[in-house]
Parts: C-alpha cells; structure tokens; sequence
C-alpha cells in the first residue's frame, strides 16, 4: 500500500462517511416527515371530534329550550272554532260567526302555545264541515286536558249584550265558570252565568269541556266594532286564554260551588 493509495482508500472512506450521513439525514427527514404528518392527521381528528363535541352540545342545548317552550308536563288544550263549511252559524251583514270563531280560536291558540301550552284545533280554516260528534272524537283522540268550544250569540234585540259559558256534564262547570267570568271582565260585559247544554261535543268528550258565548254579535255595537277591525276578537281571545290559564293555574270554586241553571238550550 502505497501513500497514495491510504490517501485514496481515505477518500473513499470519506465518501461512505459522507454517504452514510447523507441517509441518515435523509432517513431522520422522513421519519420526521412522517411524525408531522401523523401529529397533523391525530389534530385533525381532534378538531373533527370537537366540532362534533360541539354540535351534540348546541343539539342538547336546542332540545332544552324546546322542552321549555313546550313543557311536557304542561296541559293541552283542544280548541274548536264553533261551525265552519257548510254551516257559517249566526251571521250579521257580511260577517259569519264560523269566521270570527276561528279567527278568536287561532289568536287563542297563539297566545297559549307562547305560554308553552299544547294546542290542538278541530279545524284551522273555514272551509271545513264537521259535525259536534266529530269534534269531540278529534279532542279525544288527542288526549287534551280540556276542550274548549268557541261561538258567538245571537238574538233579535240588538241592544241584547252579555258573556256566557255551557257545559254538557259537572265535569265541565268549573272551566265553563272560569272562561265565562275571565271573557266578561275583558270584554266588560256582564255574566250571565253558565247554563247545561245537552249538546253532542260537550257530552262524548272525555275531558272537562264547556263552550263560551263571549259575546252577542246581533248586538249593534259589537257588530260595529266588527266591522271596524279585529280588536275586539283580539281582547276577546285575551280573556279566553286568561280564563284558561286561570282554570290550570288558580284555585277554582267547586262544581258544587258554582250556580248553573238547568236550561237546555237549543242552538248555539
Ligand atoms: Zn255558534
């Protein structure tokens, strides 16, 4: 081995060195490579994960206020706009009693569903006909805590003016009672008490019912006040919601406490 040969064989070892060091750097670059890829795919499925975290929790959060809005153990109230379809009921001028019934109905039902009550409607426009017995079968197969029929009087005086409330059966007396004195005081009419109703609706249905004659619309100044706007229906579904409200939340006289006559009317 000659000086020159050492210094060539020390090149070459030089260059494997160089050789060896260039892999590895090569090597630990990949590996590094890897581990950022791997640290980024682990971080995005953590934020996927969290995103997911998240929606679950607003999800949550929506079926809480849902609960709240309409608190499950909450009553129902089935409302039934009286007539409607083929039987306009009372009428006065233009006006049909079927189509102010519903529009107090639907304001009603407005009012009770922002409170978080359940509110179903045997109808909601004026075009369908019903018979009495299948309105009750409709409120029953709800299963509503009260049904509550709304109509409006009707007489030949037209200074004939007062608030008053049926019920078929005693179960029904006290709500009859409770709407009859709300929609009075809001209305500012006198009432006239409640009276029996041998009616088909108030009798087949399963829960406490009554019907409320808020007001006579042959009465010359209501059906002024008619014609003029809705403001009257709007005060009127304010003391039907109130009295509803009141039936469930205040402490009402007893069936027994409550004065109805006998009558037996024969229209509504
Ligand atoms: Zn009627």
């Amino acid at each position: 081995m000659t000086d020159n040969s050492r210094y060539y064989i020390n090149i070459s070892r030089n260059r494997r060195r160089k050789s060896n060091s260039l892999i590895t750097l090569i090597k630990r670059l990949l590996l590094l490579i890897i581990l950022i890829s791997a640290a980024l795919v682990v971080l995005t499925f953590l934020n996927q994960n969290n995103k997911s975290v998240s929606k679950t929790v607003s999800k949550t959060a929506s079926k809480i206020t849902t609960k709240t809005k309409n608190k499950p153990d909450m009553p129902s109230v089935c409302l039934d706009p009286g007539h409607g379809g083929d039987d306009p009921g009372a009428t006065q001028g233009n006006i049909t009693e079927a189509q102010i019934n519903l529009y107090v109905a639907l304001e009603v039902r407005s009012i009770l569903q922002n409170d978080g009550y359940t509110v179903y409607m045997t109808r909601t426009d004026n075009g369908q006909t019903m018979d009495n017995t299948a309105r009750a079968d409709y409120c029953n197969s709800v299963h509503a805590s009260i049904l509550l029929a709304i109509h409006h009087n009707f007489f030949t005086d037209p200074t004939t003016d007062y608030t008053t409330a049926l019920f078929g059966v005693d179960q029904g007396k006290v709500l009859a009672n409770a709407i009859a004195q709300s929609v009075s005081q809001q209305l500012n009419l006198s009432d006239d008490g409640i009276s029996q109703f041998d009616d088909n609706e108030l009798i087949k249905s399963n829960m406490p019912s009554a019907l409320i004659e808020s007001f006579f619309m042959t009465n010359t100044d209501e059906y002024n006040s008619l014609l003029s706007g809705n403001s009257r229906l709007d005060q009127e579904a304010q003391g039907i919601a109130g009295g509803i409200v009141n039936y469930f939340t205040k402490p009402q006289p007893s069936a027994d406490q409550i004065n109805g006559t006998n009558l037996v009317i024969t229209n509504e």
